[in-house]
C-alpha cells in the first residue's frame, strides 16, 4: 500500500489511481473512507472485497459540487434545502436513483445516498478525479471504524485490494455522517451523526427517527437502511456499556470482578475513580462531540491492550451528538447498557 500525504502532486498520484481503477483510503471529516469510482463497477467490486462487506449493504457516493447532485439521482426542493444548509458537510440523503450509478453501489436498490464531504483533501481528490467516489468507513466490515491515520495503517496495509492511503491526520467528528431518507413518505433519520436531529428539524420539521436508530430490529422486520441490520463497531473483546453515576459504575463493575482483563472507557476526569483498572477517557458528556471524536480510537485502543478481556464503557444519554455516540455504542456492545444506579 503506497502511503501519500496531502500535497497536491501526492493528491495527483491518488486520483490517478483512482481513475484506473485502484481503490485509496482517504480521510473525510467524518471517519476514513475507502474509496472507488463510483461509476466503475469493478472497482467498487474491490471495496467490498478488501472489508469483507456484504453485497446487501449500500455505499455512499461523494461528490464536490451541487452541479453534479441531479446527475445520480432525482433531488427533492428539501434535498436542496438539506444541501443549502449542511452541505459540505457530513449528512448523507438517501433520493431516487439515476440510471447511471451502478447496481453494485446501491445493493440493488432504487435509491442512491449521496454526500458532499467538507474535508479539504476529500474535497480535492473528489474535484480531480471529475466523477463520484463510492466511500465506505474503510474499517473491515463489523469493526470499529477508523479515525486516525494509524488506524489504516494497522487494518490495510497489507490488504491486497488497498492500492494507498492518503494521511489527513486526525478526523474532526469522529463517527459517520448522518443519512437522512428523502424517499419515505416523511424524511427519516437512519442514522445520526454529527449533523443532529435538532439541526435537521430546523430545515425539516416533520423529520421522523427510524426505530433502528436506538432498538435492535426483530429479526424478520426489514431496516430502511440495510446496513442497519449487520454487525458493526465492534471490538473483539466483550463490550459492555455503563450509564449512571461513576460510583455506581464502579460498584457495578467491582461487584461482577472474575478477575479477567477489563479495560474502562471513561469520561474525562474520571480515571482516579477507576483507578483500579486501566482507564482510557475520551472526552466530556457536557459535550458529546468529544465523545464522538474519540469513540472508535478508544474502542480501538482497549481492543489493542494486550491480554484485554472485557471493555465497560461509560455512556451518555442519546442526546444532541450524543444519539451519535450511544447508537455506535449499542451496536458495539451487542445492545448491552446497563443503568448501573437502577441495578446494584
Ligand atoms: P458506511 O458507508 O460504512 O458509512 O455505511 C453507509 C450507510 O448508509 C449504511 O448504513 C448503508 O446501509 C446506508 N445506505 C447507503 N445507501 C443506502 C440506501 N440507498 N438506502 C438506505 N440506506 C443506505
Ligand atoms: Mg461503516
Amino acid at each position: 500500500m503506497l502511503i501519500l500525504s496531502s500535497s497536491s502532486e501526492d493528491l495527483c498520484t491518488c486520483s490517478r489511481l483512482l481513475k484506473n481503477g485502484d481503490i485509496v483510503a482517504i480521510p473525510t471529516e467524518t471517519v476514513y473512507g475507502l474509496a472507488a469510482n463510483a461509476l466503475d463497477g469493478d472497482a467498487v467490486k474491490k471495496i467490498f472485497l478488501a472489508k469483507g462487506r456484504p453485497a446487501d449493504n449500500p455505499l455512499i457516493i461523494h461528490i464536490s459540487d451541487i452541479s453534479s447532485f441531479s446527475e445520480y439521482c432525482f433531488p427533492t426542493e428539501s434535498a436542496y434545502r438539506l444541501a443549502e444548509k449542511f452541505w459540505p458537510g457530513p449528512l448523507t440523503m438517501i433520493l431516487p436513483k439515476k440510471p447511471v450509478v451502478p447496481d453494485i453501489v446501491t445493493a440493488g436498490l432504487s435509491s442512491v445516498a449521496v454526500r458532499m464531504p467538507s474535508h479539504p483533501t476529500a474535497h480535492k481528490i473528489v474535484s480531480l478525479c471529475g466523477f463520484p467516489l463510492a466511500a465506505p468507513s474503510a474499517n473491515i466490515s463489523g469493526k470499529p471504524s477508523p479515525t486516525r491515520f494509524e488506524h489504516i495503517i494497522n487494518d490495510l496495509s497489507q490488504n491486497e485490494y488497498v492500492s494507498a492511503a492518503v494521511n489527513g491526520g486526525n478526523c474532526e467528528c469522529g463517527v459517520e455522517s448522518t443519512v437522512v431518507s428523502l424517499v419515505s413518505e416523511k424524511p427519516c433519520l437512519l442514522r445520526p451523526g454529527a449533523i443532529t436531529v435538532e439541526m435537521l428539524r430546523q430545515v425539516l420539521p416533520d423529520l421522523t427517527v427510524a426505530d433502528a436508530v436506538l432498538q435492535r430490529l426483530p429479526k424478520n422486520e426489514k431496516a430502511l437502511s440495510p446496513g442497519l441490520m449487520h454487525k458493526h463497531y465492534a471490538p473483539d473483546a466483550e463490550t459492555v456499556c455503563l450509564t449512571g453515576s461513576a460510583d455506581s459504575a464502579l460498584r457495578y463493575i467491582k461487584k461482577r470482578d472474575t478477575g479477567k482483563k477489563t479495560i474502562v472507557i471513561c469520561f474525562d476526569g474520571e480515571e482516579d475513580v477507576f483507578s483500579d483498572y486501566f482507564t482510557i477517557p475520551y472526552g466530556s458528556p457536557n459535550k458529546p462531540e468529544t465523545l464522538a471524536e474519540n469513540v472508535f480510537a478508544a474502542l480501538r485502543s482497549a481492543d489493542a491492550e494486550k491480554g484485554c478481556e472485557l471493555i465497560y464503557v461509560r455512556c451518555a444519554p442519546p442526546e444532541r451528538e450524543g444519539l451519535a455516540v450511544y447508537n455506535r455504542l449499542l451496536r458495539a456492545s451487542d445492545f448491552t447498557v446497563i443503568d448501573t444506579e437502577e441495578c446494584l
